[in-house]
């Protein structure tokens, strides 16, 4: 009898400690999610099933950062294998590295940062990981009718800079911008690409993000876990078996507040991105400038706060919540089937929600007034 009571006491304070532990892990996430943030609460991990009887699986979850916003790894098992979850886990944040060292812009010794620097009229051999992202980049290029634009990175730098110059850009210096990179400088081969002027750069800050959790996520399925969630700066992919409950749940941040302003239910996974004016800006005489630049004006893209996609791969939803910045709800007739869409435009005090159908249908409790949009071959 004792002996039960003394087990049961370090059961519980196992108990305790593991929701501890647990509560740390989910309040380090809550800090480390820019937009959205997966919830994994009621996970109890010494039940063996749910209420309807589903076995319960256990969470494997690895926090780091990489491309210079935090990042959040996660696998649902089956209790008894997590230490090959865990093997995947760290599999997966080296899919995420290895994207970041092809596909960043900024470093000046990636395979991109060697094709900004390069000379015109040579031919600049490109691994075909980072070729099928250019690929794909001019694919949405044509699409987005020039709202996605990973050329327009002299415009980008000159936003950039105007805090420290302590001027915004002149008309006639984002004119020069404009011509100095366009896809017409660009010549893609079939192994890599040719500039037809030194003044070509490209910045694929609006792709790569999606890009690399997609292949980390990769990592995942392929390791055939129950379930599994890459998160890197509140873009996400999940899929499988969420950690409770049947569907994977995705918070969607108040672009005006600290608080969320709708929550997803994604019951067979997805994508969800969001690109926003809130998040990441410069900031000249008082005034913030979104990073987001609309190539066509050369100007930020200030109208659209907050645009959340969500597809069924990350690439997708990655580059059209930074196209619809630029297009607002104007842009949601464009996108391709299946790719749902909110934006919030207005202000704090009169803000505008407009998502398409598909999008609202994703919404637990829609708590606020949405406007919906549908496109123009669907009815509501
Ligand atoms: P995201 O936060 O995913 O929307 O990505 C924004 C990043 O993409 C910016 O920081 C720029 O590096 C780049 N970017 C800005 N404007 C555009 C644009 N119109 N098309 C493509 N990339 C862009
Ligand atoms: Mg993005």
């Amino acid at each position: 009898m004792i002996h039960s009571r003394l087990t049961q006491e370090r059961y519980q304070r196992r108990e305790d400690a593991a929701a501890k532990r647990y509560k740390r892990h989910v309040d380090a996430a809550a800090k480390l999610v820019i937009i959205a943030v997966i919830v994994l609460t009621g996970v109890g991990l010494w039940k063996t099933s749910d209420k309807r009887g589903q076995k319960l699986l256990a969470v494997v979850r690895h926090c780091t950062a990489v491309m210079g916003t935090d990042c959040s790894i996660a696998a649902t098992v089956e209790p008894g294998r997590r230490a090959y979850a865990e093997k995947f886990l760290r599999r997966a944040e080296a899919a995420l590295r290895n994207a970041e060292a092809l596909l960043s812009t900024w470093l000046d010794d990636s395979e991109l940062g060697r094709f900004n620097a390069a000379a015109a009229d040579r031919h600049v051999p490109l691994p075909a990981e980072s070729l099928h992202v250019l690929h794909t980049a001019h694919d949405a290029f044509m699409q987005t009718n020039g709202a996605f634009d990973v050329t327009c990175r002299p415009i980008i730098e000159l936003w950039r800079t105007a805090p420290r110059r302590g001027a915004v850009p002149t008309r006639a210096e984002l004119d020069r911008a404009r011509t100095e990179s366009n896809w017409d400088l660009i010549r893609l081969t079939d192994s890599g690409a040719v500039k037809l002027a030194d003044t070509v750069r490209v910045d694929l800050g609006g792709i790569a993000k999606g890009y690399a959790i997609e292949q980390a996520a990769d990592v995942l399925r392929r390791a055939e876990l129950a379930g599994g969630l890459v998160e890197v700066g509140g873009d996400i992919v999940c899929f499988g078996r969420p950690p409770s409950g049947e569907s994977w749940k995705v918070d969607i941040k108040d672009p005006f507040d600290a608080g969320r302003l709708a929550r997803l239910r994604l019951p067979n996974g997805g994508a969800v991105c969001t690109s926003g004016n809130y998040a990441r800006f410069s900031q000249l005489a008082g005034r913030r400038y979104s990073h987001i630049i609309d190539p066509r004006t050369g100007q930020p893209a200030d109208v659209t706060h907050s645009a959340t996609v969500v597809a069924a791969d990350a690439v997708t939803a990655d580059i059209w919540a930074t196209a619809l910045s630029v297009l607002g709800p104007a842009g949601f007739d464009l996108m391709p089937h299946g790719v749902e869409a909110m934006t919030v435009t207005g202000t704090k005090d009169d803000p505008k929600i407009h998502c398409t159908p598909g999008f609202r249908r994703l919404m637990k409790k829609p708590t606020m007034t949405t406007i919906s949009t549908p496109r123009r071959y669907e009815e509501e």
